[in-house]
């Protein structure tokens, strides 16, 4: 499975329309030749309800009082920099910053210390 993160961020690049429904449901448009990928998204229906607020830009940051802080850092998934946190929806190393940034922009954050650890 992808992670949900790598899943936003290719759908942020294939310029996929993605949001909620007033009745709840999500919505995923786009190009036909990206069905695939819109299809994975649809997979994962209530993770992607609970950041497309982000996605669009309604909400400035993510929800991550349900994320873990592991006891050992690894590496981000995103930025590849050292983290104790891991992600809700996959348990994935990654900062909540590249996170929000990788879901709102389809980018990482680009910081040149690497001896931080968040
Ligand atoms: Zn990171």
């Amino acid at each position: 499975m992808t992670a949900l993160v790598h899943l936003l961020r290719q759908g942020r690049r294939a310029h996929l329309w993605i949001d909620e429904s007033p009745a709840g449901r999500l919505v995923v448009r786009g190009d036909r030749r990206h069905a695939a990928l819109a299809d994975q998204l649809l997979a994962r229906k209530a993770d992607v309800l609970s950041v497309v607020h982000l996605w669009n830009g309604r909400t400035p940051i993510l929800d991550w009082r349900r994320a873990r802080v592991a006891d050992d850092p690894a590496p981000c998934v995103l930025c590849r920099r050292s983290t104790l946190l891991r992600d809700p929806w996959d348990n994935l190393p990654c900062h909540k910053t590249c996170a929000e940034a990788a879901i709102r922009w389809g980018a990482v954050p680009v910081i040149s210390d690497k001896r931080q650890v968040a």
